[in-house]
């Protein structure tokens, strides 16, 4: 049923922040102001920016977060600006707050997703992670999206604090009448890397037995699933999207990151300034994509290498693959 997506050579795919500022203090929180600034993009120069990732042949998807992008307050603003531009998706991620009522200030024409983070299939679960209230207020602006016509998909980060209720995800979702599932694996950066990330990481044990039975669940149940890899068999090719494919990781302090395991470091490859994009100096992410290891990802064995296990020649089991490598299970 499963199927690998490997990377759209011809997609560009931009991860836009348009601001830092958020009304939360998640625990795995990977916005890291001293790397990512404090700052909240104003809509002109947001729009001017968007026209940097225009390329012609080139369908570009916008996903626009921050931060929390709905406590931006002209974000209906910068979807129309990119509609009118010709991005070919946008999707807005939310913490759930939906502030200045934007589920009122654009449509399901201008949004194609509205994706929420829910860290948990009980309040008790997503809220020691994610702060009190916050299951209430995310599941309260789910089902305002999905009454309102939108597309609604869910992100649930795994990690060994919530990986007990990942099993519960699909009857939540079904009552939430959520369009698609995105599981993620937390990476070990911003907050969660100040905290012994190593001991949020699941094993690969953890991951299959877990992991992929409830994305089969899900799926059967009529909405479609997206995990990341993460392990691959030796017989498997690794390809790093860095090096074969446009995803742009855009911060308000104008760095722009193609791999987002490089993001507490400032190891961008590209700066904006007031004159456009242009390379960032060396050394940068790019010089590291260039790296082919036994390992898989580079910068996955430099900043959270506890997922990979050697053998007793001191050889890696497995490689681990991109982190922006996904599998799909379609619904039903
Ligand atoms: S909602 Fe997002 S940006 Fe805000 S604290 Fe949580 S993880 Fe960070
Ligand atoms: S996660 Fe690893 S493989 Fe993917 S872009 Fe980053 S460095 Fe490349």
């Amino acid at each position: 049923m499963k199927q690998t997506v490997s990377f759209s050579k011809n997609a560009v795919n931009v991860f836009f922040h348009i601001t830092t500022r958020c009304n939360l203090k998640c625990a795995h929180c990977y916005i890291n102001p001293a790397q990512h600034g404090d700052a909240t993009l104003p809509a002109d120069t947001a729009r001017k920016w968007l026209w940097f990732f225009q390329k012609p042949g080139k369908a570009a998807n916008l996903i626009l977060l921050g931060g929390e992008p709905t406590l931006h307050p002209e974000l209906a603003q910068i979807v129309t600006a990119a509609r009118q531009m010709g991005y070919a998706s946008v999707t807005i991620d939310t913490n759930g707050y939906v502030f200045h009522d934007i589920l009122d200030q654009v449509t399901p024409e201008d949004v194609d997703y509205f994706s929420f983070s829910l860290d948990g299939a009980t309040p008790a679960t997503n809220d020691q992670i994610r702060g009190a209230g916050c299951y209430a207020a995310c599941t309260r602006g789910i089902r305002r999206a999905v009454e309102k016509g939108f597309g609604v998909s869910v992100i649930y980060t795994v990690s060994r604090k919530n990986l007990h209720e990942l099993a519960d995800m699909p009857e939540v979702l079904s009552d939430l009448g959520v369009h698609r599932f995105f599981i993620q694996v937390i990476g070990i950066r911003g907050r969660s890397a100040q905290a012994g990330g190593d001991a949020l990481q699941l094993t690969r044990q953890q991951w299959e037995q877990n992991v992929v039975p409830v994305a089969q669940r899900v799926a059967k149940s009529g909405i479609a699933v997206t995990y990341p890899k993460v392990f691959l068999e030796p017989d498997e090719v690794f390809e790093c999207a860095g090096r074969v494919a446009e995803n742009y990781f855009v911060f308000p302090n104008g760095r722009v990151y193609q791999c987002p395991l490089c993001e507490d470091f400032a190891l961008h490859s590209l700066q904006i300034n007031d004159q456009g994009l242009f390379p960032a100096p060396k050394i940068n992410e790019a010089d590291l994509f260039r790296l082919d290891i036994a390992e898989g990802c580079v910068i996955n064995k430099l900043v959270q290498g506890g997922n990979i296990d050697y053998d007793d020649q001191g050889r890696p089991r497995w490689k681990i693959a991109c982190c922006l490598l996904k599998e799909e299970i379609p619904a039903g």
